[in-house]
């Protein structure tokens, strides 16, 4: 038995569509997330593979598909929502309310051209880099399970169908308030600010403070991304999350050499969502959010627009203190400092220009305090690293503090690309063995594991990958 409690099936009926999964020909579990499941208060044996796919409908489950709207690549695209994921409910777990939601589960209202469905590649991915996310002690949506359905999927040829079982503190996004603002519901936006208010940040109050307390975990997430070398790709507002979780793992990447403006996704020609680019854009997501709450705010728009602005421009401390707080931790430095935002670009510039990798660098910083090997410009090492001993040498406790610091905040581990595709091609020859070892990994992001070494190293030039793709 799973414990439901459907908070969001209680709200009005403009809220969502009631749909159940669409059942597929023949399930096979390919992997169940026991610890989460525990954590989730569900007995992994629960988690089938018929209900991993939605062919069995769990006795409390009231499966759906929420209605949002949105900006794709700063467009408004209008109406959007759930074409392939279900909301099969939610389960108040270890850590609080949480969604249960089946990804590839068939087509829904939402679903426009889409076959409703995903296929074993992005499915494996998203697993892999979410449940990487939550090691790294990144806000993110998790991965439950994932199954194969026995059928086809077509893309650019037929591959292998497969749902993924995710679990998010809620599926509420910037788009699901701009869906009602743009429909010009107010009554709508009423409630799910007061649905959001109550479910994500019961200590703040009003569409103001809503909006305050999304920019902080915005500002606290991106900053967090940055510090992995994590690279989103697809920043629309229907993909960004008010709990401040990392979510719609689509053509999503870590980094391997530093590269500010690096991108991957094919689809983003402009460098939209680029690396550095990230804040600004999580910047111009909340914008939209606050442009959805101005009814809300005041009965007079002119007085909600200051409001709102007021709020909106506190973004780019907020976001630097955050990004300093994670650099900091990562030059293993607890005290604060006037000089400390330049050591970090001093660093950071000497990385790009060396085309360092961005992981090694840091972990050697952690584990030998010598970089040398990866900043390989002439002199770029010697010429920053006397500023940082000296700025180490200032920072009080034992002296081993700066060390056990670093290593708990740069990973000798991350997802990356090439190592995720290569999981991604033998699952496709019917070998799961290299997706289980990487996970197993992925788990313990800062601990040494000198017998996964292979993980840890950057792609040989063959190997490199150089773009990844939607998740459709
Ligand atoms: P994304 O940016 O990947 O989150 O997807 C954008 C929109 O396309 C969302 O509304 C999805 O539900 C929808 N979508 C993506 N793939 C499919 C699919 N295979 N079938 C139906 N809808 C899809
Ligand atoms: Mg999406």
């Amino acid at each position: 038995m799973i414990a439901f409690d459907n908070s969001y099936a209680r709200l009005p009926a403009r809220f969502y569509t009631r749909q159940a999964p669409v059942p597929v020909a023949a399930p096979e579990r390919i992997v169940v997330n026991e610890t989460l499941a525990r954590e989730l208060g569900i007995d992994p044996a629960e988690l089938s593979a018929d209900l991993l796919t939605g062919n069995r409908v769990p006795e409390g489950a009231e499966p759906l598909a929420q209605v949002y709207s949105g900006h794709q690549f700063g467009n408004w695209a209008g109406q959007l929502g759930d074409g392939r994921a279900i909301l099969l409910g939610e389960v108040v777990g270890a850590r609080g309310r949480r969604d249960i939601v089946l990804k590839g589960a068939g087509r829904t209202p939402y679903s426009r051209g889409g076959d409703g469905r995903a296929w074993l590649g992005p499915v494996l991915r998203e697993y892999v880099v979410s449940e990487a996310m939550a090691a790294l002690g990144i806000p993110t949506t998790r991965a439950l399970g994932a199954a194969l359905t026995g059928e086809e999927v077509i893309r650019e040829r037929p591959f292998p169908g497969a749902v993924l079982a995710r679990v998010a503190a809620s599926h509420i996004r910037v788009g699901t308030f701009q869906h009602f603002a743009a429909a010009g519901d107010r009554e709508a936006l009423a409630i799910l600010t007061d649905y959001t208010l109550a479910r994500h940040y019961p200590e703040a109050e009003g569409p103001l403070g809503l909006l305050g307390a999304a920019m902080r975990a915005q500002a606290d997430l991106v900053a967090r991304w940055l510090g992995v070398g994590f690279i989103h790709g697809v920043m629309n507002t229907d993909n960004m999350a008010l709990s401040g979780e990392t979510i719609d793992y689509g053509p999503c990447a870590f980094m391997d050499a530093f590269t500010p403006g690096q991108v991957y996704s094919s689809i983003d020609h402009m460098g939209r969502y680029a690396y550095n680019a990230q804040p600004t854009i999580a910047h111009w997501n909340l914008a939209r959010l606050a442009e959805a709450l101005l009814p809300l705010i005041n009965s007079d728009e002119q007085e909600a627009i200051a409001a709102a602005q007021d709020v909106l421009a506190g973004f780019g401390e907020m976001f630097e203190r955050a990004h300093l707080a994670v650099f900091r931790a990562k030059l293993g430095l607890a005290r604060r400092e006037p000089g400390d935002k330049a050591l970090i670009e001093g660093l950071l510039g000497r990385m790009a220009s060396s085309r360092a990798d961005f992981t090694l660098t840091f972990r050697a910083l952690a584990t030998t305090g010598d970089a040398g090997e990866h900043i390989r410009d002439a002199g770029a090492w010697e010429s920053w690293v006397p500023d940082w001993r000296a700025r180490l040498q200032r920072e009080q406790g034992d002296s081993g503090a700066p060390a056990r610091r670093m290593r708990a905040a740069n990973p000798a581990f991350i997802p990356r690309n090439h190592q995720v595709e290569a999981v991604i091609e033998a699952a496709l020859e019917g070998d799961f063995a290299p997706f289980h070892r990487l996970g197993t990994v992925l788990a313990r992001p800062f601990d040494d594991q000198p017998e996964a070494r292979d993980l840890s190293l950057p792609p040989k030039p063959g190997e490199e990958v150089r773009q990844t793709f939607c998740g459709t």
